[in-house]
């Protein structure tokens, strides 16, 4: 049997490498001069290969259509990835957080794997090869056009990602591929994305600043409702936040009912908890003996132990305390008012930041027209979908490059 696989990020050459494995004559089609790009930069170029959670979990970590993935899951796992690796001479390691790395810290060493193996396997790769068109008779695919040819074909899997990070090739080609032969396409919008706040004066003031271990929470304040909770690093930027959490709360809120309206409205607040680890009795304490060690200072100069020296003049502002009182002199319910600003300090969020600078597109093909268990269409007969290209996304932490690897797989078996 012939097969088309469309696109060389880990999700089309994964296909490729299982379709060929069962013995089929496999084409793989990039538009690039290379393959797997986006793979070359993603975990800010180490790759977080996998999680080494369970699969379960793995459904639990994907916020975008996880139940859809419970087949392709279980049919190729983190261990399968794993070992995969392995056999290509590649081991792997964990760190924090369940995120799987290669040992050598390399993306380009992950993609090699892939790469031997595509050759192992003897599959033709057609490189700036860029399909403009699925042909379809009778609602079965026979192959397709690329700019000068057309190629024909018993199968096509179609894995030409989403549409953030355009110069790796994810345009969003094959939403519009797809949709001229019959597809539904969920509105494509960013997750793991950064996100803009109002508050344009801080921006500058707090530029660079890194929060390794603080609580947040993101909330509609119209109906008192929690959208998301989560604890770990962030990271202030010159337009707003961003850092692993900020990143996992925005696939929350890309989903939220009347978000546009809401945001616009200035109706989503980021609570940030700077103290996660006390309560406002234990913290308390620990203020008290700060200022008991300072006595003799000014209160601005008295939270150095206790806060980054960025924070202090925007939480002491926040507080509404005199910076120049003496610390002694701070009433106690002047110290209430600094406790709940450290432990609820809030922003107002503006805006995602754009699809370009999203880790992930939410929304992609329909889920509903593709068959779980096989990733074939139910409109086209012979025609398979994998990767980002669907309309399924996870946290970061390794989930998103799984769906690649298991939807690919499962295509191309
Ligand atoms: C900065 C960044 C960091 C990331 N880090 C991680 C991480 O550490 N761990 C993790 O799990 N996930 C990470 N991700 C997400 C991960 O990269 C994607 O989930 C994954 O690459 C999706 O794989 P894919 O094969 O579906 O699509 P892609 O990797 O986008 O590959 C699609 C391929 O199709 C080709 N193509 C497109 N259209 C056509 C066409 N018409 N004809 C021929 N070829 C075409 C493209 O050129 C491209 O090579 C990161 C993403 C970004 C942007």
């Amino acid at each position: 049997m012939k097969v088309i696989v469309v696109g060389g990020g880990p999700a089309g050459m994964m296909a490729a490498i299982s379709a060929s494995a069962n013995g089929n004559e496999v084409i793989l089609l990039e538009k690039n001069k290379s393959l797997g790009k986006k793979l070359l930069i993603t975990g800010k170029g180490r790759c977080n290969i996998t999680s080494s959670l369970s699969m379960e979990e793995f459904i639990k970590n994907t916020p975008g259509n996880g139940m859809f993935l419970y087949s392709a899951f279980q049919q190729f796992t983190n261990q399968d990835i794993i070992h995969f690796l392995k056999e290509q001479g590649l081991n792997v390691k964990e760190e924090r957080g369940n995120r799987i790395f290669p040992v050598t810290d390399q993306a380009r060493d992950v993609l090699a794997c892939f790469e031997k193996k595509l050759k192992k396997q003897k599959v033709k790769i057609l490189y700036e090869t860029q399909v403009i068109e699925l042909l379809t008779k009778q609602n079965k695919i026979y192959g397709v056009k690329t700019k000068n040819q057309t190629i024909k074909a018993d199968k096509v899997i179609v894995a030409t990602g989403g549409k953030s990070y355009t110069l790796t090739g994810a345009t969003g080609d094959g939403y519009e591929l797809a949709k001229k032969v019959g597809h539904t396409i969920m509105p494509i919008k960013p997750s793991l994305v950064p996100l803009e706040t109002y508050e344009q004066d801080l921006h500058q003031q707090l530029q660079g600043l890194s929060l390794k271990n603080v609580g947040i929470k993101i909330v509609d304040i119209t109906k008192g409702k929690q959208i998301y909770e989560d604890f770990g690093e962030m990271l202030f930027t010159h337009f707003g936040v961003s850092g692993p959490i900020i990143l996992s709360g925005s696939a929350h809120l890309v989903r939220y009912k009347n978000i546009e309206q809401l945001l616009k409205n200035r109706q989503i607040k980021l609570k940030i908890d700077l103290k996660p680890a006390l309560t406002k009795e234990k913290l308390n304490d620990r203020i008290l003996r700060d200022f008991e060690e300072f006595k003799n200072k000014t209160f601005k100069n008295s939270l150095d132990k206790l806060l980054p020296q960025k924070m202090i003049p925007v939480i002491i502002k926040a507080s509404n305390i005199a910076p120049e009182k003496q610390v002694n002199s701070v009433t106690k319910q002047e110290r209430t008012a600094l406790i709940q600003k450290i432990k609820e300090w809030e922003v107002t969020i503006k805006n995602f930041r754009k699809i370009e600078d999203a880790i992930i597109t939410c929304g992609g093909i329909n889920i509903k027209e593709v068959n779980p268990k096989t990733m074939e269409s139910k409109k086209v007969k012979g025609l398979y979908f994998a990767g980002e290209i669907l309309d399924v996304d996870s946290y970061t932490g390794g989930f998103n490059l799984q769906i690649a690897y298991s939807t690919g797989y499962v295509a191309g078996k």
